[in-house]
């Protein structure tokens, strides 16, 4: 396990990250090397000029003052207070040639440069270079300067003490900075395992789930805005998921249930006609009977399909110039005798024309739904009133009922597939009338609300948009 999450490391964006990490911290630490090795070699150089400037112009007023004695006892004493090896200084004609030096014993192999003192000549007050000679072990810096008329000097220093400087600091540097980007990257890596746990946890939660444990769910902690958006939106989206599959399963139960009623009546009455039966008349019952329940079956399939195409936005509204009253006329008229039967009186408030834009066939089954509840769950000697009503935004059809009504718990469920309120078993129906009566509104842009009082009735308000 631990091995190959170590195989996978490389591949992770973790190791990525960190990689990036210490990719970037070492290029700005090698910046800043090199521009602390510019400023530092550039700080010293600058000292060691204004040193041997310095010697110069005091040289220069000693020869002046005093002559040349004194001056060559001057070289000599610099050059063995400094140390003899570490600093030489002669005096030189113009033409190159020695005058007086201090002790050079170490300095054989240094050259005068004829260039030098040409350029001298030439009006220069000064000339800087700096040698690397084959037997010394540090660089040395050389200083020609005019002293006098005709006199030239020529200092040289050695820069041991400089490069001793720089070698302990680049020593220095490169060890902290390895440290540094030992510890940078361990951090690094910290902070982008840390970072990424989050996404970490999702990745998790989504193999458990696939692996079956469909409550699973990822444990909210403070991580950063992103991580627990993610969080959030994952578990959102898996709620979502388990109520629909809940749902899904829950309609499959019913669809289950709902079919297996009849079939088991169409088999049971089929095989008592088969067993007993010997007339005409018995098996005329049992064919009539038998298309009868086949007819419910079809009309239930029938009107799942219809709801799950408008729910889907497959069920391509045939949208036209609808006028409701027309609509809520035709269907009550169409219920007449059913209410009729029933002595239940149906009383139709509408307005002149509710136009709107949808599908006449649907809305036609909207309004027949609504009506055939109604007489449906309406004791006899009752009254139902449909009415119209509405603004320049929206149509408001209210189909208003004196019958059973529904309690709050029902109310809350009375449109999901297959929800009947127990007392409604004895009444026939599927449960599947207020569904696609809120899938149409649906469709049509528009929503579906009720009120009732248990006992006293329920009012449907569908609201349309024009
Ligand atoms: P059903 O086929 O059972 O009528 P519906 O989806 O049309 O299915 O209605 C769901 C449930 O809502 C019904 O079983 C019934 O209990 C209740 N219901 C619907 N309309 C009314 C109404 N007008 N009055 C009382 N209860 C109603």
């Amino acid at each position: 396990m631990y091995l190959s999450k170590i195989l996978r490391s490389p591949r992770t964006l973790a190791f990525r990250l960190t990689l990036w990490y210490a990719f970037i911290f070492t290029l700005t630490s090698l910046g800043a090397f090199l521009l602390f090795n510019f400023l530092i070699t550039s700080g010293l150089r600058e000292r060691t000029d204004q040193a041997l400037l310095a010697e110069v112009s005091e040289l220069s007023s000693h020869l002046a003052l005093k002559g040349l004695d004194v001056v060559e006892l001057d070289i000599v004493q610099d050059a063995e207070s400094s140390g003899v090896d570490r600093m030489f200084l002669r005096v030189l004609s113009l033409d190159g040639e020695e005058l007086v030096s201090s002790n050079m014993t170490s300095w054989t192999n240094v050259a005068i440069k004829k260039a030098a003192s040409d350029r001298l000549t030439n009006g220069e007050s000064h000339v800087f270079e700096t040698l690397a000679i084959p037997q010394l072990p540090h660089k040395v810096r050389i200083l020609y300067g005019v002293i006098g008329p005709g006199k030239l000097v020529q200092i040289g220093r050695s820069l041991e003490d400089d490069e001793l400087f720089m070698e302990a600091f680049r020593d220095r540097f490169v060890l902290m900075m390895t440290a540094l980007i030992i510890f940078g990257g361990l951090i690094g890596w910290f902070m982008a395992r840390r970072a990424l746990q989050g996404v970490e946890e999702v990745a998790q939660t989504a193999e458990d789930i696939s692996k079956g444990a469909i409550e699973r769910r990822v444990p909210f902690k403070a991580r950063g805005a992103e991580i627990d958006r993610l969080a959030t939106t994952f578990n959102d989206m898996l709620d979502r998921i388990h109520a629909l599959i809940c749902g899904m399963r829950e309609i499959s139960d019913n669809i289950a249930h709902d079919l297996r009623s009849p079939l088991t009546r169409i088999r049971g009455v089929a095989e008592m006609t088969l067993t007993s039966g010997k007339s005409v008349g018995e098996y005329e019952s049992m064919a009539a009977n038998t298309i009868e329940e086949c007819d419910r079956l079809l009309e239930m399939i029938e009107t799942m399909l219809a709801i799950s195409e408008l729910e889907a936005g497959a069920g391509n509204l045939a949208v036209e110039e609808v006028d409701m009253a027309e609509v809520v006329e035709d269907a009550c008229e169409l219920f007449q005798p059913l209410a009729e039967d029933k002595s239940i009186t149906i009383v139709t408030e509408v307005a002149t024309s509710s136009l709107v834009n949808g599908d006449t066939q649907r809305l036609q089954r909207l309004v027949a739904n609504l009506l055939d509840n109604a007489i449906k769950y309406t004791e006899s000697e009752g009254t139902i009133k449909v009415s119209l009503d509405g603004d320049a935004s929206q149509v408001l059809l209210f189909v208003e009922d004196t019958g059973d009504g529904i309690s709050g718990d029902d109310l809350a469920n009375i449109f999901e597939r297959f929800y009947r309120c127990d007392p409604s078993r004895s009444k026939t129906g599927v449960g599947l009338g207020l569904s696609l009566v809120m899938a149409i509104a649906r469709s049509h842009g528009g929503e579906v609300a009720v009120t009732s009082y248990p006992g006293k009735g329920s009012t449907f308000t569908v609201s349309l948009p024009r």
